[in-house]
């Protein structure tokens, strides 16, 4: 969300005037769009923000401004640290700042993509969360969740295909829990509408929360094949103890069922996921039953995070040392290696969906990166059925079926 929120951003100086540049020496104007999840996060962007006193000194005119989730959380501070601060847009200023954005900028203003993909687009149908996972501070940055208009979001989707846009993003924090309610549209509505456009080739969203899943949906990834293959769902635990603690509001079990359910509408999904250790409480065993679900959920790949305390309350910080943690990091990260290549390995002979982002290369519509090894060229926003031949180096390796 903070890549499509760069590139709106991108989008709004650009209709003042500015265009995007790889040089910094070169800018008028730097924007940092930070941060927050996690502690390392919000030190980069500010240690970035801090190395920039000396670039501003060194020529007149030149402007500073820090976005984001940071900004939003150290608002107050940000000014009295750093005084050549010009600016600071907070997330929760992003909504009515983007609200104002024409939605045809994106074609008249090519030079203001920066998502680095010809055919791909992020598309945001939502804002904030109104979840209260213990361990996160994204309502607090980002306010409740908040659904963009349904005509609205089909407009921009439209507006984006007829540019080249083959492959579309729908980003939200619970992004399965949009409802445009004064339309009463749901997020299935939503998928639905999308899949009839034309020229519009595969929908991808992230992420989707455990709790939102319905059988309208299940109904429709059943057979509307536009969706993609590829499904990131975040668990975070595999302990129902933590699960509890942490505010997810599901068990293993019943994640482990949606993954079923997904699974059995259609063989080729691939599920990914999000992982945090050492929340606080958690004991050996319990980490143990986060190895035992990686297991059972045979991911494709997965996130593994440090807990990272975004407040200063007693209860917030883990009585897990740094060093326990680390340990545990680098057991599931191994693990999940481990699951992950009998995964891939699990590809071959199969015939997987391409759509080639570039030359002979694109992703399968169950999310792996694929490249075509036969004499026929594949050119970029082509789709193409590929039988998968090898894997190495996390990539698939096939022929096209002609
Ligand atoms: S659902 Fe996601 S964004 Fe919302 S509070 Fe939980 S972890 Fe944070």
């Amino acid at each position: 969300m903070n890549e499509d929120d760069s590139q709106r951003l991108a989008q709004l100086y650009a209709l003042k005037g500015y265009e995007i540049s790889d040089n910094r020496e070169d800018s008028d104007l730097v924007i940092i769009n930070s941060c927050t999840v996690r502690q390392h996060a919000e030190d980069k962007a500010v240690s970035e923000l801090g190395r920039l006193r000396k670039w501003k000194k060194a020529k007149q005119g030149r402007k500073i401004i820090f976005a984001g989730c940071a900004a939003q959380r150290l608002k107050k501070d940000l000014k009295k640290r750093f005084p050549f601060l010009d600016s600071v847009i907070g997330a929760k200023d992003y909504k009515d700042l983007f609200s104002r954005q024409d939605s045809k900028i994106l074609s008249q203003y090519p030079q203001a993509k920066i998502f680095n993909s010809p055919i791909s687009d992020y598309l945001t149908i939502m804002r904030g969360c109104s979840m209260k996972c213990s361990y996160c501070i994204v309502p607090a940055v980002r306010g409740p969740a908040v659904s963009s208009d349904f005509e609205e979001i089909l407009n921009s989707a439209k507006n984006k295909v007829s540019t080249g846009i083959k492959e579309l993003i729908l980003l939200g924090q619970t992004v399965n829990c949009y409802k445009d309610r004064e339309k009463n549209k749901t997020f299935t509505d939503l998928l639905k509408a999308l899949s009839e456009i034309d020229g519009l080739e595969r929908i991808k969203f992230m992420s989707p929360h455990p709790l939102f899943f319905t059988k309208d949906f299940f109904d429709l990834f059943s057979k509307e094949k536009k969706i993609s293959r590829h499904i990131h769902l975040p668990v975070q635990s595999g302990c129902d103890k933590v699960l509890s603690a942490m505010k997810r509001g599901y068990k293993c079990a019943d994640y482990l069922q949606i993954i079923e359910k997904l699974r059995k509408a259609d063989d080729s999904v691939s599920i990914s996921t999000d992982f945090i250790v050492g929340f606080p409480g958690e004991t050996q065993k319990d980490f143990e039953e986060t190895l035992k679900l990686a297991e059972k959920a045979k991911f494709s790949f997965a996130f593994c995070f440090k807990y990272s305390p975004r407040t200063d309350k007693p209860s917030d910080i883990s009585d897990i040392s740094d060093l326990q943690m680390s340990k545990r990091l680098s057991i599931l990260l191994e693990k999940v290696k481990e699951i992950s290549k009998k995964v891939f390995e699990g590809r071959i002979g199969k015939t997987e969906e391409v759509l080639a982002e570039k030359e002979n290369y694109g992703k399968t519509s169950s999310g792996f990166n694929c490249a075509i090894i036969d004499s026929r060229k594949v050119k970029a926003g082509e789709k193409v059925q590929v039988k998968i031949e090898k894997t190495a180096g996390n990539k698939l390796y096939g022929k096209v079926l002609k």
